[in-house]
C-alpha cells in the first residue's frame, strides 16, 4: 500500500498543486514557491539563491560550480584553477605542466630563476620558496649565503639615550609611608 506521495516535513499537508513537491532549493535547503525558479547543475534554486559563494554577487549568465556551490568566473578561476608558481598564470586543462611538490609550472615557466636555463626532466633543481634554482646555482647560493651568514652581532648600541631615568615628575622611589 504505497502511494508514492510523500509530504515535506513538517508541513503537516500536502502541496496544493498535486502529488509534487515544490523542488528544493539546492542553495538554501528550502522548497521554491516562487514563480521562477533557475536551474543550475541539474538543480533547482530559488533566483536570489544563485549567487557567487564567495563575492555574493548575484550570478546571471555563467556561473562555475564546485562541491555544490556557486561562484562567479572570477572567484573560481582564484579558487580552482590552477595557477604557474612562475608566472602566476592560469594554466589551461590542455596545456603541459611540470609539477613538483604543491607547486605547478608552465613547462615554458620551467626554468632556473637564475640562469634562466630551461630544466628539463631528469635536471637536478632545488625549490626555494617556490623559485626554481638549478643544481649550480643553488651551490653557489648556497655557498654566498655561509660567506654571508650572520655571525652573531649585538644589538646595540645604536642609539645613545640614557637608560634607566625616570621622566620628569615621577617619583618613584622617593614614596614616604
Ligand atoms: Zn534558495
Ligand atoms: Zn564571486
Ligand atoms: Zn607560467
Ligand atoms: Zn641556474
Amino acid at each position: 500500500p504505497s502511494q508514492g506521495i510523500f509530504s515535506p516535513p513538517g508541513t503537516g499537508k500536502l502541496p496544493s498543486h498535486g502529488i509534487f513537491s515544490p523542488p528544493m532549493c539546492a542553495g538554501c535547503d528550502t522548497p521554491i514557491s516562487d514563480r521562477f525558479l533557475l536551474r543550475v547543475n541539474e538543480r533547482s534554486w530559488h533566483e536570489a539563491c544563485v549567487k557567487c559563494a564567495v563575492c555574493l554577487q548575484p550570478l546571471a549568465g555563467t556561473c562555475y560550480s564546485r562541491n555544490r556551490q556557486l561562484y562567479c568566473k572570477h572567484d573560481y578561476e582564484k579558487l580552482f584553477q590552477t595557477k604557474c608558481s612562475s608566472c602566476l598564470k592560469a594554466i589551461a586543462p590542455s596545456e603541459l605542466i611540470m609539477r613538483v611538490l604543491e607547486n605547478v609550472y608552465h613547462v615554458h615557466c620551467f626554468y632556473c630563476c637564475e640562469c634562466e636555463r630551461r630544466l628539463q626532466r631528469g635536471d637536478e633543481f632545488v625549490l626555494k620558496e617556490g623559485q626554481l634554482l638549478c643544481r649550480s646555482d643553488y651551490e653557489k647560493e648556497k655557498e654566498m649565503l655561509s660567506a654571508i651568514s650572520p655571525a652573531p652581532t649585538e644589538a646595540g648600541p645604536a642609539r645613545s639615550l640614557p637608560m634607566g631615568k625616570v621622566a620628569a615628575g615621577g617619583d618613584e622611589g622617593q614614596r614616604r609611608l
